[in-house]
């Protein structure tokens, strides 16, 4: 039989889990890999030059820099920091900007730089939707 102080322990290390907030390095480090691969991926399919290491490191800083912009926006200072910036219908815009572009003669290079960071942006949402504060509608 379990004691009361390993039950509370265990719950303390519940609620812990539960209002985990990912910090700055991981949006960053997260973004920064989905947002190069998704570049990667949408230069690959718009049948554009193979990406150089230059390229990709300047993706994925770029990317790791949008997918900090919610928090730079709105900083974490309370649970309740999330406003628009980290809302679904920013993510919904985020979409539509990206199905408009899709429809212009922009360069590939431009459109699959502009995927990655929607991408790069809403992998922060998406890591913060996990947490118990979840995300705004708008
Ligand atoms: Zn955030």
């Amino acid at each position: 039989m379990q004691s009361y102080l390993t039950v509370k322990v265990k719950i303390t290390q519940i609620r812990e889990k539960v209002s985990y907030m990912p910090n700055f390095e991981e949006h960053f480090g997260i973004s920064a890999i989905t947002g190069l691969v998704a570049y990667v991926a949408a230069k690959k399919q718009a049948g554009g030059e193979p990406v150089t290491a230059g390229e990709a490191i300047g993706v994925a800083i770029l990317s790791g820099a949008a997918g900090a912009l919610p928090d730079a926006i709105e900083p974490p200072t309370s649970p309740k920091h999330r406003k628009f910036f980290h809302s679904t219908a920013s993510l919904g815009i985020l979409i539509a900007a990206n199905r408009k572009l899709a429809t212009e003669s922009h360069a590939s290079d431009t459109k699959a730089l502009f995927a990655a960071l929607s991408v790069a942006y809403a992998m922060h949402l998406l890591a913060d939707s996990g947490t118990s504060a979840g995300l705004p509608l708008y």
